[in-house]
């Protein structure tokens, strides 16, 4: 298995652990975009949201909320965010994980929600719903 998260999780290649359990494997990112980034991965080797099946998805994000808490109080952060890259944005590793981002009022994660709101009608948003919806 040319995994390196499957590598990680047994142990092969060594990490900074903060979370393990039967079906979940949580550890520092290498690259701590900002201090406490951390990664929630299923032991399971699942490519990516795409391929998460609802157990795997229960588990890992089962996790996740006493792992931000631990995150909160360890480094009162201003916040945090949970970040999935899948395929085109950014996905590096083939194995599915989360990324736990705490914030800081002076770091440099540029992530931008910009209100369009005043560009878009109803019609606009209607459309956009019909498409999601046959394909559900
Ligand atoms: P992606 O870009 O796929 O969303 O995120 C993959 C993440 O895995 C990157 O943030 C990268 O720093 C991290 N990463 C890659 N290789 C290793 C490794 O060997 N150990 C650890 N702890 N993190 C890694
Ligand atoms: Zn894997």
């Amino acid at each position: 298995m040319d995994c390196i998260f499957c590598q990680i999780i047994a142990g092969d290649i060594p990490s900074y652990k903060v979370y393990e359990d039967d079906h979940v494997y949580a550890f520092l990112d290498i690259s701590q975009v900002t201090e406490g980034h951390t990664l929630v991965v299923p032991k399971q080797h699942v490519k990516n949201l795409y391929d998460l099946d609802e157990k795997t998805a229960t588990h890992v994000f089962r996790a996740v909320p006493p792992i931000a808490n631990a995150l909160k109080r360890a480094f009162a952060p201003i916040g945090l965010n949970l970040i999935n890259n899948t395929e085109r944005p950014h996905q590096s590793v083939d194995h599915f994980h989360v990324h736990l981002l705490p914030r800081y009022e002076q770091d440099d994660l540029g992530i931008r929600f910009t209100n369009n709101q005043a560009s878009h009608e109803q019609e606009d948003y209607l459309a956009i719903l019909e498409k999601i919806k046959e394909n559900l």
